[in-house]
């Protein structure tokens, strides 16, 4: 079977809205960033496989419940089939950084494990997020970062104003 090409992107702030951490308790209905659906349609278009990589270090803080994380999980899957994208797998990352596991981003754990469940050609996937965390996590794996709303200190890597301006730059 062909390996896999992917497109590994953050959930807030790149895909949904991202709010102030005490705005986030009880949050279950996501709210989708301008431009999202069309361009995650395009980029599952262009033949990518969707996987969603999210620090949620709020969960181990109490601030949001495991439920709500998982009911918000349930609604934006719904309202992207809804619009005919297919997410191929979410990860999370539930723990602070006090906890020092091996998943919140910029550590590899949570795209480690992806490479464990699935064949994917790193060389042909990108990673797509607004903080220096989602860009560390793509320099481990070397792979191409798109900054949404974020400018790099590494000038290879593209600063983009939401998702379907990556577009053009996707083969
Ligand atoms: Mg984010
Ligand atoms: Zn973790």
């Amino acid at each position: 079977m062909n390996k896999i090409k992917v497109a590994f992107l953050d959930r807030d702030g790149t895909i949904t809205k991202e709010y102030q951490d005490e705005e986030w308790e009880n949050k279950t209905i996501p709210e989708f960033l301008q431009g999202t659906l069309p361009a995650l349609k395009k980029i599952t278009d262009l033949g990518y496989k969707i996987i969603i990589i999210t620090n949620q270090g709020l969960i181990s803080q109490g601030i949001i419940k495991l439920e709500d994380y998982e009911k918000y999980t349930e609604n934006l899957i719904k309202e992207l089939k809804k619009n005919k994208i297919e997410v191929l797998d979410i990860f999370f990352c539930p723990h602070t950084k006090e906890e020092n596991c091996n998943c919140k981003k910029p550590k590899p754990g949570m795209i480690l494990e992806a490479c464990k469940k699935y064949d994917i050609d790193i060389d042909k996937s990108f990673v797509a997020g607004d903080r220096t965390s989602d860009e560390g996590l793509a320099k481990y794996f070397n792979m191409t970062f798109f900054g949404v709303n974020y400018t790099s200190k590494n000038p290879k890597n593209k600063r983009v104003k939401n998702l379907e301006e990556i577009i053009q730059y996707l083969e």
